[in-house]
């Protein structure tokens, strides 16, 4: 429990919001896109500049409190928030500005990829953000950033040039490829394990109207269907990145009656080029079948990256288990359509990716913390469901799917689709080799483990001693 008076020197010197238990916002403001998470912290510091980023920093580190950074709180593992400790929320911190003519843009840490590809669309410029546009510019590049132009331009950490990041010390620092160059370097997967970052500078990429949308078959020939998609991956151009989904339509009049509640397989995605030459290279994908709908069109890329959002709607339960796989063979299609058979809530999405074969993989693997670039497919399980009672249910579901996806695993996992109760055997999936350097760095810039709410990397002990967690 705080006290008032231990709060004093902060109130004094802190120009956005503070949020404690009791105050009308404070409900709201600590909940998290997986209803599951319920935590209830001392007190949520919304900031309003990275000097009120400073002072909830060094006032978390002095009253040795839990410490939790809020980008826009979709991490499914919920490290957003925490019990009885400090939250800095940089939900307010959404500036973004845009230099066209370099076609570079900073954004604060509060903004989410719809935010930053609507101030870019008017110059014909786009971001390399995720699949939804509601996710957090911060978590997601941190972890890495999976989006619709990673075949074509790479992650979003790809597209990273610097930051302005707070240290566990309170020290505000640049990092890029000039300066503090090996922060710079474990930023760029390592998450929120080094610092707090108020501000992102990005590469944006001329890219206005693209091809984009989903064909969609009956659930009930999702075999056949992954296996064209994935055949047709094997030439796709970089231009396009397309992924294979197993998924129900929601049970809403929103929907019309031949879909609405239907089970479904989609295939779908970007074609990032010109728009005559995407409708070329993507008939082979849109004829097949034939669908049972065909929504391709031409449209601005950023509405092309709300086009998924109604998959994934805040508020649900959530679950999420994922691994890089070594390939995608019949066999393993197999036990994805197998398992969606039975899949016990029509709110869960099945997920594969393919990113290989592109600009993601030509980046070398040494040059950022983020790693496993050999493994071209993506398999993610996003179980969702509404009544919490289902949760045993559908959280054995997604556990028996993945143990049967083992035998076609890669070793290796991508940090943001980590569902947080993998421990430390999650960490050393998504970082391998890389992890020693990493608790080097981590033991540098936070020795005392300040920055531990995240898919934690423990700094290197000293002399053989842990460091103690304060
Ligand atoms: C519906 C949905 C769709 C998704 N789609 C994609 C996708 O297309 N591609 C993809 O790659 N991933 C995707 N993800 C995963 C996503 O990348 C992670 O959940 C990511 O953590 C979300 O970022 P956030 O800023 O909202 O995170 P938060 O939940 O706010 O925070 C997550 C972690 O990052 C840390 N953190 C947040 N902000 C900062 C900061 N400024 N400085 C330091 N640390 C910080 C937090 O401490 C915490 O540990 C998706 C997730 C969801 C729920």
């Amino acid at each position: 429990m705080l006290s008032t008076s231990a709060v004093d020197p902060l109130k004094s010197r802190f120009r956005g919001d503070l949020i404690f238990p009791g105050d009308q916002r404070y409900d709201a403001a600590r909940v998290v896109f997986n209803a599951t998470i319920d935590r209830r912290p001392a007190l949520i510091a919304r900031c309003a500049c990275p000097d009120d980023v400073i002072q909830a920093v060094n006032f978390a580190r002095q009253e040795k409190l839990l410490l939790s950074v809020r980008g826009t709180g979709h991490n499914v593992a919920g490290f957003a928030v925490c019990d009885d400790g400090l939250v800095i929320d940089l939900s307010n911190m959404k500036r973004i500005t845009v230099d066209a003519p370099a076609r570079r843009f900073r954004a604060e840490g509060g903004c989410n990829w719809g935010e930053v590809n609507d101030a870019l669309q008017p110059y014909g410029l786009a971001a390399t953000g995720g699949f939804v546009s509601v996710t957090g510019v911060s978590g997601l590049t941190l972890g890495g950033g999976l989006g619709w132009l990673v075949r074509k331009h790479g992650l979003a950490l790809d597209n990273l040039l610097s930051v302005e990041v707070v240290l566990a010390d309170g020290r505000l620092v640049t990092a890029n490829a000039r300066e503090n160059d090996d922060l710079f370097w474990a930023i760029r997967g390592g998450g929120g394990n080094f610092g707090v970052v108020t501000s992102f500078e990005f590469q944006a990429h001329p890219v206005g109207t693209v091809l984009a949308g989903i064909v969609l078959h009956p659930a009930a020939t999702a075999g056949a269907a992954i296996r064209r998609w994935r055949d047709f991956e094997a030439t796709a151009p970089d231009e396009s990145t397309q992924g294979a989904l197993l998924f129900h339509f929601p049970d809403a009049p929103s929907t019309p009656p031949p879909l609405r509640g239907a089970a479904m397989v989609g295939l779908g995605g970007v074609y990032a080029g010109a728009v005559e030459k995407g409708e070329e290279v993507l008939r082979p994908l849109r004829e097949y079948g034939p669908p049972i709908a065909d929504m391709f069109q031409a449209m601005p890329y950023n509405a092309a990256q709300r086009m998924a959002d109604f998959l994934w709607p805040a508020g649900l339960h959530s679950y999420w288990k994922s691994s890089y796989l070594r390939g995608l063979g019949d066999d393993a299609i197999d036990v994805v359509v197998r398992f969606f058979e039975k899949v016990p809530s029509p709110q869960t999405v099945i997920v594969l990716e393919h990113n290989g074969d592109s600009a993601w993989d030509r980046v070398p693997d040494s040059a950022t913390a983020f790693g496993h670039r050999a493994w071209p497919y993506n398999f993610v399980v996003t179980s969702a469901w509404s009544d919490p009672k289902d949760g045993e249910q559908n959280v054995a579901w997604t556990r028996e799917l993945f143990h049967a996806m083992r035998p076609f695993a890669a070793q290796g996992a991508y940090i943001n689709y980590l569902g947080g109760d993998e421990g430390p055997d999650g960490i050393k999936a998504a970082y391998g080799a890389k992890l020693a350097h990493l608790a080097a760095l981590k033991r540098k810039f936070d020795p005392t483990n300040l920055f531990r709410m995240n898919q934690n990397i423990a700094p290197a002990s000293v002399l053989g001693v842990d460091v103690p967690v304060i």
